[in-house]
């Protein structure tokens, strides 16, 4: 799944439970189930990337920061682990490295990436894109009517 839906339902936790002993496993924890949610990506495994992810990936990111900004408005006293929920759900990717470093892949690493490879319910039909969207717009919900 792309940055933007995994940051939300990381800021989401952070902001119902703001206590960072919940919120960093949890987040990681929704890391996981969201990538085995059907979700549209630009590239599929092996994750080579083309024009379309130098696109994608400074817009997601940029998007991602916004509305946890956002969120994180909607809720200044939970600011704190609003940004760690939507960092940590988000660390699980760092394994992206070893495409630009394929000399990492070895070892419990590799074990990590082929096993988070499987789980992904990527498709690169556009309906994976509602998936993300419902996220973004549950998570948004949840945030603001708990405010
Ligand atoms: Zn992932």
């Amino acid at each position: 799944m792309l940055t933007t839906p995994h940051s939300m339902a990381g800021a989401a936790i952070g902001a119902l439970l703001p206590n960072p002993i919940v919120v960093i496993p949890l987040s990681i924890g929704s890391h996981f189930v969201l990538d085995s949610i059907p979700h549209w990506q630009e590239t599929l495994a092996p994750y080579i990337p083309t024009k379309k992810t130098y696109i994608r990936i400074p817009i997601d990111i940029a998007l991602a920061i916004t509305l946890v900004w956002l969120v994180a408005h909607w809720q200044p006293n939970h600011i704190s682990t609003i940004w760690l929920g939507a960092t940590m759900a988000n660390a699980p990717d760092l394994d992206v490295i070893m495409v630009l470093v394929p000399r990492l892949k070895q070892g419990l690493l590799k074990k990590y990436w082929d096993w988070h490879c499987k789980i992904q319910q990527e498709t690169s039909s556009m309906w994976g894109v509602l998936t993300q969207l419902i996220v973004i717009a549950a998570s948004l919900a949840v945030v603001y009517e708990t405010r």
